[in-house]
């Protein structure tokens, strides 16, 4: 606590005194964190407390089709800061950048802020976070008095950590040959995915059957395969086998929508989780991404195919959910490769036993609690 001069002004050691302890303990917090929209709220948190701003956001940015997006992430509003952890698909779908024309202009001209000040007397401060060429997020922060520079120098600090903990944040997630995200984050993203799953009643825990005639949204999780893999290892050497891992990481990229999650699970493994889509158009997406990989011609190797084995993310526990993905994929392995198979049906046409074995899920899944970790 402050030290006060007389009963009621604190002098301005005092003051400077305060602020430093709370700037300190907010760096704990920020720092403490390992998942991206926790440290949006511990930053937007300690900008909110130390500038006194109004309003403070983070923005993630991201391509779709050849356009740049963005989509909160975390905003403090009404004095109250909150994640936008469960997004409606609106939400995940973003707004153009061009809704951001001084943020255009930052990029445009490589700046790291841009002042405005709006119709309605706010100043606002835009802040793409760069991150050597690149800006995935943004900050925007709001007052109606204008920034000091005081106010200013500390924005400034509290920004530097932030983009220095998120390259650490972004290297601990990613893996280093393709740039996916890694099986680490799968873990952590799957548990908490299914969980928000179980909460929802829209997701039918329906038997099969039922499930094939019903075209309701669900979310699925898909786990890709390449064929022979081993045999371009053996012919071409693995630098050409690291480029067809990379080539592959690249159409798997273009081939899903920025609200989707593309990672690699290991070796020449691959998983997908497909956000808020009918069997039908899985089945449409998965098949066009395989048809995208069959068509590629891969330098020096020629042509390479996958095989893809998926399933509902119903309310099972993800060691089940990726044990049916699993099961669905060693059966396009065993009967012809380079083929699309669908957990479901196969169990109702009788190809596939609904039994699964121990084996598997621990092969697949060893490390991971059952859904119950999710923060
Ligand atoms: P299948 O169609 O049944 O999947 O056959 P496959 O040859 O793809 O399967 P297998 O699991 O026998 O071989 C996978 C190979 O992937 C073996 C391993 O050397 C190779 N591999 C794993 N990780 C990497 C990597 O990072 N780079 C390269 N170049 N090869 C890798
Ligand atoms: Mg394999
Ligand atoms: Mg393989």
């Amino acid at each position: 606590m402050p030290k006060a001069s007389n009963e009621h002004f604190p002098t301005r050691e005092a003051l400077q005194q305060q602020t430093m302890e709370t700037l300190l303990s907010h760096l704990v917090e920020i720092t403490g964190h390992r998942d991206h929209t926790l440290l949006d709220v511990s930053v937007l948190s300690a900008l909110h407390q130390l500038v006194g701003a109004n309003e403070v956001r983070t923005y993630e940015i991201f391509r779709f089709r050849d356009e740049l997006f963005l989509r909160q992430r975390a905003a403090v509003r009404n004095g109250k800061v909150t994640p936008v952890e469960d997004p409606s698909d609106a939400e995940l779908i973003g707004e153009p950048i061009s809704n951001f024309p001084q943020l255009i202009w930052c990029m445009q001209n490589r700046a790291t802020s841009k002042e405005e000040v709006t119709g309605d007397g706010q100043h606002v401060l835009w802040f793409p976070i760069w991150l050597s060429d690149k800006v995935g997020t943004c900050l925007m922060i709001s007052q109606p008095q204008a920034f000091t520079e005081e106010s200013l120098k500390l924005i400034e600090g509290v920004l530097s950590v932030y983009r220095n903990y998120q390259s650490l944040l972004d290297y601990s997630e990613r893996d280093s040959l393709t740039g996916l995200l890694n099986r680490k984050t799968f873990d952590e993203n799957f548990s908490r995915m299914v969980s928000g799953a179980h909460g929802h009643e829209s997701v039918p825990h329906d038997p099969p059957d039922r499930r094939l005639l019903q075209p309701t949204k669900e979310q699925w999780l898909a786990v890709v395969d390449i064929d022979h893999f081993k045999r371009v290892n053996d012919q071409f050497g693995h630098l050409y086998g690291d480029e067809v891992l990379i080539l592959v990481a690249n159409i798997l990229r273009a081939s899903f929508r920025a609200q989707d999650r593309v990672f690699r699970f290991g070796g020449e493994e691959f998983v997908i989780l497909l956000r808020s889509v009918t069997l039908e158009d899985a089945r449409k997406i998965f098949e066009r991404f395989r048809a995208t990989v069959e068509q590629h011609v891969f330098p020096q190797v020629g042509q390479v195919t996958v095989s893809v084995g998926f399933s509902s993310i119903s309310s099972e526990t993800p060691v089940v959910i990726l044990g049916h993905a699993d099961q669905a994929l060693y059966y396009a392995k065993a009967n012809g490769r380079n083929q699309v198979c669908y957990y479901d049906e196969l169990v109702q046409n009788g190809l596939l036993s609904s039994e699964i074995s121990n084996d598997s899920a621990e092969f697949f899944f060893d490390d991971i609690a059952t859904g119950s970790q999710a923060d």
